[in-house]
């Protein structure tokens, strides 16, 4: 059998290993440069490779492709290789037949990363042999090869989830849908739908699909279509037999009779859109069976990830947050939500179709100021000109930080939420979030 492995990053190269570690006859080809490291580890593995380039010959002779979640479905050789008729499958896909270990899968359009991480927290303190994979860290196949662990925690892109065609998890979380990376889905905001639902479409009566009720997509789709797993859902006003909700601000999570409950102030992680996250991980937590005191314990000393929400300083009084990670509207609207004090707020970047309207009413209510940080401001300056007293751009990020303190009094919060990808003047979002952290170190 030959595997054809696109992509020679973290998923490609861990694909290759287990393929070659499974006898099929290996090739992986990359369009970009492949970086050094992982040079080392193919020709380590006597793995054939190439790089710069997609030679057809060694390409459109695969059994099975497996496809990296980064390259289009548009990509001419992918293209070639659908047409003649060759399966082309995600790294998930290709891996999970190989391990008889539980998957729990985490997709949405926010909120994957922070509620993958601790799930897997609350998971690992309750002792199991559980992995962390996806699009995080180590590549799942290639843990999978080295066999270590009885469950995993994915968290899984809907670029992951288009190419699976039997993979299954047994617990699926979707966090919440709202509109994102439309460019790959025609620009149609239900094919992107389809495809975070997709988590569930092969699951059987025996598996769980955790989900946002109050999310109109999720409810929407369900309406209309049929999955044959239990639905757990979670809800901030709304209140379930089994499933888990805020009452009296307590979180009660409801699963198989049994009740835990916790007082929302004792969990470490905060606003609004965390308690969500906090309800889908305590409700794995409680199909796993995992010990009320523990599930305590985990939620009351997370302390949430890297740049979501994240608390850099307190200088002279005023707090800087960096939640660099919140690339779309949504994700800004619960940083917005969240704030407790008047708020110097640093947005822009480049835009994906953003409607600035939805912000619209807790900018008026919580920013006394906008730092627009990006190369084409305008349609943050048409949206919010009239809102707020005082409005700056800068083109880099000493100076965004420079100026929120300038503007800021004792008791202000200073937040970095762009609501936008940061690709005009950043490397990355991480790139973006470590110089505002960088930059308030330096006041
Ligand atoms: P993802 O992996 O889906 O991008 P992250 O956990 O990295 O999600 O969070 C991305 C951004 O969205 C951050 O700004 C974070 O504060 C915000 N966020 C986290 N959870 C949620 C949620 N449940 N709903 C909306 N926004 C969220």
């Amino acid at each position: 059998m030959r595997l054809v492995v696109l992509g020679g990053g973290e998923s490609g190269v861990g694909t290759a290993i287990l393929g070659k570690q499974k006898g099929y006859d290996v090739f992986v080809s990359d369009f970009g440069k492949i970086k050094e490291s992982y040079k080392e580890v193919l020709i380590q593995n006597a793995i054939a490779w190439e790089d710069e380039k997609h030679t057809e010959s060694l390409i459109l002779n695969a059994d099975v492709v497996m496809k990296s979640p980064g390259i289009p479905e548009k990509a001419p050789i992918v293209k070639k290789l659908i047409e003649k008729g060759i399966p082309v499958i995600s790294e998930i896909e290709f891996a999970a037949p190989f391990t008889k270990a539980v998957t729990i899968g985490i997709t949405g359009s926010n909120g994957k990363t922070t509620t993958t991480m601790l799930t897997y927290h609350l998971l690992k303190s309750a002792g199991l042999n559980v992995g962390l994979a996806g699009n995080i860290g180590k590549s799942f196949a290639e843990q999978v090869a080295e066999d270590k662990y009885d469950s995993y925690v994915l968290e899984l892109s809907s670029f992951q989830l288009d190419g699976i065609i039997n993979y299954k998890p047994h617990i699926a979380i979707i966090t919440n849908i709202s509109p994102d990376h439309l460019d790959r889905y025609d620009y149609k905001y239900e094919n992107y739908i389809d495809s975070k639902f997709r988590i569930t479409m092969n699951q059987t009566e025996e598996d769980y699909l955790i989900y946002d009720a109050d999310d109109e997509a999720i409810s929407d789709w369900l309406k209309k279509n049929k999955t044959r797993a239990k639905l757990i859902p979670f809800s901030l006003t709304k209140t379930f037999d089994e499933g888990a909700f805020i009452k009296n601000n307590t979180m009660e999570a409801i699963i198989n009779q049994e009740e835990f409950k916790m007082e929302t102030e004792s969990i470490a992680l905060e606003g609004k859109h965390n308690l969500k996250n906090a309800m889908a991980a305590t409700s794995v937590a409680k199909l796993m069976q995992i010990r009320k005191a523990t599930i305590r314990e985990s939620l009351s000393n997370f302390q949430g990830v890297e740049h979501r929400l994240e608390k850099v300083l307190k200088i002279q009084n005023v707090q800087y947050i960096n939640d660099s990670k919140a690339t779309n509207v949504n994700a800004t609207f619960f940083a917005l939500d969240s704030m407790t004090t008047p708020t110097v707020w640093i947005v822009g970047g480049v835009d994906k179709g953003n409607d600035y309207n939805e912000l619209m009413a807790l900018v008026r209510e919580k920013v006394k100021a906008i730092i627009c940080l990006g190369v084409d401001n305008r349609k943050i300056i048409d949206a919010f000109g009239n809102v707020v007293d005082i409005m700056v751009e800068v083109n880099n990020m000493n100076d965004a930080v420079k100026m929120a303190q300038r503007i800021t009094e004792k008791g202000d919060t200073v937040l970095l939420s762009p609501a936008c990808a940061s690709f005009d003047l950043f490397e990355n979002y991480e790139d973006r979030g470590r110089q505002f952290k960088a930059a308030v170190h330096n006041l």
